[in-house]
């Protein structure tokens, strides 16, 4: 097998950074521990904003505000070569009473041009936040990157790199060594930190849990408090979530009864209703949340993409953006200094 760059990690992130990357002429292999997506890029709620933003550094917003402007073209065209819709839709987002400074929200939004009304009662409505289907956001890359001649590795652990002369020249693989000509992405989500070893960056795993409704047209907007969201897809379904738990790699179910209480709190209707499905999802850790999207320290053609923790599903067309322009050599998007790695 021959590539000019091999990505770690078939996630949201190693996956659209292949796409930004074979964009660019580059020939992409892609390999993953498993199936492509089925980790926190599968368990996630899909809403394209971060929780709340004025509560956050400007690293994390402003790539998470140019990722959100790149999301409508680019399910679009996800959409278009692919077949498959992976359901963006803006159906905006109420945060129901209990922001700390209404003030500060809306001081915060207005000098960043998010519009948002304040509601009688102390609702903060933000009419253009906008979701996408997880699931169906992984099939269509999948399939736009396979139509694009991209490999996609299933069932192929990385388990070390082989090292020669300060360069990386393969990856020790459950299915054998792979080998590329020039460059190596980590994108392995929570794991990346394991992976990248202590030279690496600061990732770790953080469990989240979620519960799913059949709940035909109950909601139509995206509600938040107190940390708890609930998230109504196309079809009916209501997704409720979630919670922040450094729990190691363990992805059991625990918390289902006390975020059913949640949910049921700020939608009484769901008290009444029981769960058709429950998971829990790793996401990938980080200080602040902010990224880690930089050449490693140490290895001239290692480069890592992870890190995105709460945000990794907003923030990935932009992050590939920002890697593509750091290994072609391109002027970049943003800063791209605060993403550099951190110990
Ligand atoms: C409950 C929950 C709710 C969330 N809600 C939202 C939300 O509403 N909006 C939002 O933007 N984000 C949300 N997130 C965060 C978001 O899902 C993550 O930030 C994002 O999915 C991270 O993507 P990733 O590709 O880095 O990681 P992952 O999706 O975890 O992908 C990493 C991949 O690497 C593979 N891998 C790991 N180690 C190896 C190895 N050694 N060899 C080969 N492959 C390997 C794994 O198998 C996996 O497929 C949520 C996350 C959770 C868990």
């Amino acid at each position: 097998m021959s590539a000019d760059i091999i990505i770690v990690g078939a996630g949201i992130v190693g996956l659209s950074s292949a796409h930004e990357l074979v964009g660019k002429g580059a020939r992409v292999t892609v390999l993953d521990r498993g199936k492509p997506g089925m980790e926190a890029s599968w368990a996630g709620g899909g809403i394209l904003f971060p929780l709340l933003p004025w509560d956050y550094l400007d690293e994390v917003t402003s790539l998470a505000f140019l990722s959100m402007a790149l999301y409508p073209e680019w399910t679009e065209a996800l959409q278009h070569s692919s077949g498959v819709d992976p359901e963006y839709m803006k159906c905006g987002m109420t945060v129901l009473p209990g922001i700390r400074s209404m003030e500060k929200a809306s001081s915060w939004c207005a000098s960043h041009g998010v519009r948002f009304l304040e509601e009688p009662g102390g609702k903060f409505v933000l009419p253009d936040v906008a979701q996408v289907r997880n699931p169906r956001l992984i099939r269509a890359l999948s399939r736009a990157l396979e139509n694009l001649g991209v490999t996609i590795l299933q069932d192929c652990e990385a388990v070390s790199f082989e090292r020669k002369n300060g360069n990386i020249v393969g990856v020790r693989t459950a299915q054998g060594d792979v080998h590329s000509g020039q460059d190596y992405v980590v994108c392995a989500g929570a794991w990346s930190g394991m992976l990248l070893g202590p030279d690496g960056p600061d990732i770790y795993p953080v469990k989240g849990q979620m519960l799913l409704f059949e709940a035909g047209g109950l909601l139509d907007t995206i509600l938040f408090k107190d940390g708890i969201y609930l998230v109504p897809r196309k079809d009916g379904h209501i997704l409720a979530g979630s919670t922040l738990e450094h729990a190691g790699f363990d992805k059991t179910v625990t918390s289902a009864h006390w975020l059913h209480e949640k949910a049921a709190e700020i939608l009484p209707a769901l008290g009444h209703l029981s769960p058709v499905k429950q998971w829990a999802g790793l996401r990938p850790g980080s200080p602040d949340n902010i990224p880690t999207i930089c050449r490693h320290p140490a290895i001239g053609n290692l480069y890592i993409n992870s890190g995105h923790f709460r945000y990794g599903v907003t923030m990935a067309p932009a992050s590939a953006k920002l890697l593509s322009s750091l290994i072609f050599g391109e002027t970049s998007l943003l800063d791209i200094d605060p993403y550099n790695c951190k110990k």
